[in-house]
């Protein structure tokens, strides 16, 4: 698969990569569109947001929407072919906030 990597400040690169397998509870998305996120901007102009300071290879595009098209473990295999946007944000579950 291709992808974009922001190796530093304005330095983006297209590579081909292996493709991931779902783990447990995941599914695999052939995506279809990508968004431009302004903090995707900010990582490309400067290699950083705010506190968040790029030091690695960094695949950007993290909105996007596309159709699933494997399933892991415990997953239904009904979600195969379902049309999804992703927002793969995370959440800490440990704190208040
Ligand atoms: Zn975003």
């Amino acid at each position: 698969m291709r992808v974009a990597v922001l190796r530093g400040p304005k330095d983006l690169v297209v590579e081909e990569r292996p493709a991931p397998r779902p783990g447990r509870g995941e599914v695999l998305v052939r995506v279809h569109a990508v968004g431009v996120c302004g903090s995707d901007t900010h990582y490309y102009d400067h290699g950083r947001l705010g506190r968040f300071v790029v030091e690695q290879p960094l695949v950007l595009g993290h909105e996007a929407s596309g159709v699933v098209v494997e399933v892991g473990e415990g997953v239904p295999a009904t979600r195969v072919g379902e049309r999804v946007s992703i927002e793969p944000g995370v959440p800490d579950l440990t704190c208040a906030q």
